[in-house]
């Protein structure tokens, strides 16, 4: 295989899949990781990649994609896999929920960056993304257990970069701001389609998945002494975390 490999976690929707094609249409060859191998074998179809089926918050599921990559050239690991779940208030804190968050968001990230790093190193020439959120540098009200997991996925991020000076793996952080996918707000409302859709009520333009996709493109594609430390991107209708122009 000549092409150089990325391995996207999370690829089965949203930014993840975006993010895959961004990626293939810039010449990598995709590993596409996530739970639902249906959709990761119809969007591997689509760009020429590998589907791996991989639950980030298991340790054999994690070691199998590395076994799956192993001997590949692995330039890039886009630590994409999350979400949130639930909305509660602090003193109301469903903590299976703020646990959930954590396992996947900031525990499995972690799980897949140890298990390719040395392969990251080994390429000479490593990448590492990791999409957290503006909820991981600021805080609102029902965000506590989203907030408080991202918080640690940013700090893990920088604790990275200054444990991996001095070896060839760049480490990007991505926060989105108000993103549209069309699963993100359904799974933090459990399903309930209209709390969902109020997030985005009246905003104009919302981010799209592939809006991210593309800043992330930009970033990989930078030369690669170049490391874009943090990069946040909003929409125009969200100056700030409460600020968000909506015509209702
Ligand atoms: P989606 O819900 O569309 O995508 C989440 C992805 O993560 C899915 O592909 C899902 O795949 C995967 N995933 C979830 N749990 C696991 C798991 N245990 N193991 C492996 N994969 C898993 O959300 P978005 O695309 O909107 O979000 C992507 C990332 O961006 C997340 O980290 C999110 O926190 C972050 N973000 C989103 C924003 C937004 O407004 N949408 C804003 C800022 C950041 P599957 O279910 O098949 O496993």
């Amino acid at each position: 295989m000549s092409r150089p490999v990325a391995v996207v976690t999370g690829a089965s929707s949203g930014i993840g899949a975006a993010t895959a094609r961004a990626l293939a249409a810039d010449g990598f060859h995709v590993v596409l990781a996530a739970r639902r191998m249906a959709r990761l074998t119809a969007l591997a179809a689509e760009v020429d990649g590998t589907p791996v089926e991989c639950d980030v918050t298991s340790d054999e599921s994690v070691a199998a994609l590395a076994a799956a990559v192993a001997g590949m050239d692995v330039r890039v690991l886009v630590n994409n896999a999350g979400g949130a779940f639930g909305a509660d208030y602090v003193e109301n804190a469903d903590l299976d929920g703020w646990r959930a968050m954590y396992e996947v968001n900031v525990l499995g990230a972690v799980r897949v960056t140890k298990a390719l790093v040395p392969a990251l190193v080994s390429s000479g020439a490593g990448t590492i993304v990791w999409v957290s959120s503006t909820a991981g540098l600021i805080v609102y009200e029902g965000g506590g257990g989203y907030a408080a997991a991202k918080h640690a996925e940013t700090a893990v991020a920088e604790t990275m970069r200054l444990e991996l000076s001095g070896r060839p793996v760049r480490v990007i952080e991505i926060d989105p701001g108000m993103v549209k996918t069309d699963e993100f707000s359904l799974n933090r409302f459990g399903g309930d389609a209209e709390a969902a859709d109020k997030v985005y009520a009246g905003v104009a333009e919302p981010l799209t998945a592939e809006d991210v996709a593309d800043t992330i493109a930009w970033t990989v594609s930078r030369p690669h002494h170049v490391n874009v430390d943090r990069l946040v991107l909003r929409p125009l209708a969200q100056a700030a975390q409460h600020k968000v122009h909506r015509v209702l």
